[in-house]
Order: C-alpha cells, then sequence, then structure tokens
C-alpha cells in the first residue's frame, strides 16, 4: 500500500510514500517501548532543553515547513507561517510550564508523607487529521513529551511529507531513538496499533465517525484515549452587538484555514432587528476575500484539501437551498483544476437543513434570524457538537452571561473562538473530551500516583 501526497491546487501526485510492513511496524512499536524507558528516565530540565531546540528548528525553517504545508493539504501560506510558529510556541511554553503544571503535591492523610505525582504513562498513539498538520501533532506532542512518555504518530493520509518532516524536526532536537515515531499506516491497521500492550493510551483529532471506532477499540482495550473531535460552533450576534466588528470577526471565524477548522464559526445566529445590517456587512467582508493558488502570499483562501471534501460541502449547500435557504452568495462549483470552493453566503437557513445540521468544513456561512438571547440559546444548543461558541453584544456582562449557557467547551465572548497553549481545549457531546493544552492537557497522559508513607 502508497500513500500519496497530492497538491489540491493542481491535483497533481507530489510524492507517494510507502506504507510500513508489519515487520517495520513491529520494530517502531519496540522502539518506542525502548524510547520511552530511556526518555522516562530524563529530568525535566532535559526534556525542557529538546523541546526548545524543536522550537529553535521550527522558528529557523519557518518558510520552508510553511510550504510544504501549503503545497500538501492547500492551506494559504501566509497561514501556514502562523501554524508552524504556534507550533513552536506550544514547545516553549510547555518547556517553560511543565515542571511547574506537573510538580508533586503534598496531601495530608494519617502517613507521615503522603502525596500526588504526575508520572509518564508509556507510549501514546496520536491519530491526527491534515488540517492544521503541524499545529494538530505539536499541539498533542509538546505536553505529551514534556511529561516523559513517547509518541506514535499516525497521521492523515493525505500528509504523509508533513508526517516525516515533524519526525525529523523531533530527531534533530535530540529526543533519544524511538521516542517520536512516524507510523506510515493507513486507518485500516490503527485498531491493531491500540491493541498492542505496549501502548498505554491514544490521542484522536479528526471526525466523529473516527472517533467512535477508536474510542471502542481503546474502550475494549481499557485505554484512555482524549478525543479531539469535529464541531458547529454557534457566532451569537446580540441586538446590542458592534456589527462592524462583528461582521469583520464573522468573515475570518468563518474562513479561516479555507473554512476548515473544528473552530471555526459554523452557525452565524443573528438578532432578528439587527440581521439585515450585519448580513450587509458580513457579505462586504465576504467578498473582498481573494480565493487562489495557496502560494501566493495575497491568497485569503484556498483550495479544500481533497476533492470528496469538496463534493460534501457542495451537496450540503445545494440541499439546503433546495430546502429553502436563501443563497446570497457563491454556492457553485468553480470549472478547471484545483479542488477550489467559493465563499458561500446562506440566509434564511432553518434547522433541518444539512447547513445547519452537519458539520460544514469549508467557506460557507448559513445564518439564522432569531427574536431574542433566549431563542438564540436554545438553538446553539440544539447540536449534536458543543466545541466552541461566541457571544457578541456591548454588554461584556450580558455576553458572558449568555456564553456560559453554551453547552461548549470554550466560550469566547466579543472575539473569535481559537486555540492558545495557555487555555485548555477540547469539546463536549459529540465534540468529544478530554482536553488538550493548558496544565489541564499536560496531565491527561499522566498516571496520577498517589504515594503514602507510613
Ligand atoms: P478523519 O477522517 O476522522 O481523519 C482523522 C484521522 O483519523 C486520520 O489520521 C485518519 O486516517 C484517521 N481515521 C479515520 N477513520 C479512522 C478509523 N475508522 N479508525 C482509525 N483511524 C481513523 O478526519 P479528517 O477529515 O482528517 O478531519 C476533519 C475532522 O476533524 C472534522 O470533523 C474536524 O472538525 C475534526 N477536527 C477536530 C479538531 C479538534 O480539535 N476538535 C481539530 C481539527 C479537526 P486516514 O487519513 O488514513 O483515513
Amino acid at each position: 500500500m502508497v500513500m500519496e501526497s497530492i497538491n489540491p491546487a493542481t491535483g497533481e501526485v507530489l510524492e507517494v510514500f510507502e506504507e510500513l510492513t508489519d515487520q517495520q511496524l513491529e520494530t517502531a512499536l519496540e522502539a518506542s517501548r525502548e524510547g520511552f524507558s530511556a526518555w522516562s528516565a530524563t529530568t525535566f530540565s532535559q526534556r525542557r532543553k529538546v523541546l526548545q531546540a524543536a522550537a529553535a528548528l521550527l522558528r529557523q525553517n519557518t518558510g520552508e515547513y510553511a510550504e510544504l504545508i501549503s503545497r500538501e493539504m492547500g492551506k494559504p501560506v501566509k497561514e501556514a507561517r502562523g501554524e508552524v510558529e504556534k507550533c513552536a510556541w506550544a514547545c516553549d511554553y510547555y518547556a517553560e510550564q511543565g515542571e511547574r503544571f506537573l510538580a508533586s503535591e503534598p496531601i495530608d492523610t494519617d502517613a507521615s508523607r503522603s502525596y500526588v505525582r504526575y508520572a509518564p504513562l508509556g507510549p501514546v498513539l496520536a491519530v491526527m487529521p491534515w488540517n492544521f498538520p503541524f499545529w494538530q501533532v505539536f499541539r498533542a506532542a509538546a505536553p505529551t513529551l514534556m511529561a516523559g512518555n513517547a509518541m506514535l504518530l499516525k497521521h492523515a493520509s493525505n500528509v504523509p511529507a508533513c508526517a516525516a518532516a515533524i519526525e525529523g524536526i523531533l530527531a534533530e532536537a535530540g529526543l533519544p531513538r524511538g521516542t517520536f515515531q512516524n507510523l506510515a499506516i493507513g486507518s485500516g491497521r490503527v485498531e491493531a496499533v491500540i491493541n498492542d500492550p505496549r501502548v498505554r493510551a491514544v490521542t484522536l483529532t479528526g471526525s466523529e465517525a473516527a472517533g467512535r471506532k477508536v474510542a471502542a477499540t481503546a474502550g475494549a482495550a481499557i485505554k484512555k484515549t482524549v478525543l479531539e473531535l469535529g464541531g458547529s460552533d454557534p457566532f451569537l450576534v446580540l441586538e446590542d452587538a458592534d456589527l462592524d466588528e462583528a461582521a469583520r470577526v464573522a468573515a475570518t471565524a468563518r474562513t479561516i484555514n479555507s473554512g476548515q477548522s473544528c473552530i471555526a464559526a459554523k452557525r452565524f445566529i443573528v438578532a432578528d432587528r439587527v440581521a439585515d445590517d450585519f448580513l450587509e456587512r458580513f457579505r462586504a467582508h465576504l467578498e473582498e476575500l481573494r480565493l487562489g493558488n495557496p502560494a501566493e502570499p495575497e491568497t485569503h483562501i484556498g483550495p479544500q484539501a481533497r476533492h470528496d471534501l469538496r463534493d460534501t460541502l457542495h451537496r450540503q449547500v445545494r440541499d439546503s437551498v433546495k430546502a429553502g435557504a436563501d443563497l446570497l452568495m457563491g454556492g457553485e462549483m468553480p470549472p478547471g483544476k484545483g479542488y477550489y470552493y467559493p465563499v458561500t453566503l446562506l440566509d434564511g437557513v432553518t434547522e433541518g437543513m444539512p447547513v445547519a445540521d452537519e458539520e460544514t468544513f469549508g467557506p460557507v456561512a448559513p445564518v439564522f434570524r432569531v427574536p431574542d438571547d433566549e431563542a438564540a440559546v436554545a438553538l446553539a444548543n440544539r447540536s449534536r457538537y458543543g466545541l466552541g461558541g461566541a457571544v457578541w453584544s456591548a454588554d461584556r456582562e450580558r455576553a458572558e452571561a449568555v456564553g456560559q449557557r453554551l453547552e461548549v467547551g470554550c466560550v469566547f465572548v466579543n472575539g473569535m473562538v481559537k486555540s492558545d497553549p495557555r487555555l485548555p481545549f477540547g469539546g463536549i457531546k459529540a465534540s468529544g473530551y478530554g482536553r488538550e493544552l493548558g496544565q489541564q492537557g499536560i496531565r491527561e497522559f499522566t498516571n496520577v500516583q498517589s504515594v503514602w508513607i507510613g
């Protein structure tokens, strides 16, 4: 079996990678056990140096990695640079904070001394998606490695070159052999890796379907999972919101990464009284965005990462229009090479339409009109997903109160939902469970060990 690296801007095959043979996979699993044994014995200061070296390499070669990301999955190169820089930030952040986050905590009991320590767990399998092919991996790897674990990466099959590059960066940074390995395997072989006794836990970022499958396998094997799955984040515009600012940020929040972000705003829920004014501004900002070659620095929106994903998006738009949505912009599949999809704006969207009920992974913005805050919250929460949500209002306290009623893992007031190494990140409901980033993130893959000394 082979994996193809395909340029979504042209459809051209850039490189072909061989999948690991069973024997190579076995060698990697054994190396992972040995890597864990060496790495878990290191001090925090040794781990800190390796993560800082990784950060330095990412910063030195930002342009090269950004071009690789852009070529392999179509992200505009300007955004890809930001992605690489954010990976360096996460490495530095955990290098600096990891020891403090994992410091043992004394607890008063009947013992002469008792405490809780956060010990490494073992090799962790990371099943990762293509949409932020560097960031998703570093977001998982920086804390997991700082905690003294080993990691096995099963990256998405359409970004094999990014996967290989990440393995190279961490090896060059000085990780012991086997501590971080890229497993070039298809998703059909994930089950066997989870069931291998040398693998102790699994983190998956990806679709709900993949999350269900991986969690079921890990559950049967009694292995911990963290699931970062899809989302359909609501973006609430209350009637007293600063409409200029809300519309400007809404356009970015929907179209970041050409619309292919789990925390992109995907449902615009707007107070009736201001809906026309908001829509006019939102449309103007969306019309300014330039769709085109992701290698060009002026491009805002590149192609979708795979042709099948673009087909799904178009089906969602077409079926929603058939069901009564009002198509204000876009919605036509462009001719020619590359998996491009235009920015699409839909008004009069109601529940039951695909763009309302399903996750839309592309530059498609559905607008819902609601009479008041109550209706906005109720609609926002009638989603199977619960990742993030944004609320816009001139009255911060009101927006905060509305935000706290959203059934989501991250609430942003007068701002766009984004991840930040300092804040835990993750969802509830079908968006998954567990947290990455922050102190909570680094503790997910540790053995919370109680020690009692008589
Ligand atoms: P995907 O198809 O689920 O793929 C993600 C990863 O899971 C890939 O490595 C894939 O491998 C693997 N995979 C797929 N099916 C599997 C199975 N049955 N068993 C084991 N592994 C399996 O998702 P995607 O299309 O790449 O990414 C888009 C989805 O990810 C969206 O729903 C998005 O919202 C979500 N996402 C969530 C977050 C978050 O932080 N919550 C962040 C980014 C993306 P192959 O490529 O080999 O199939």
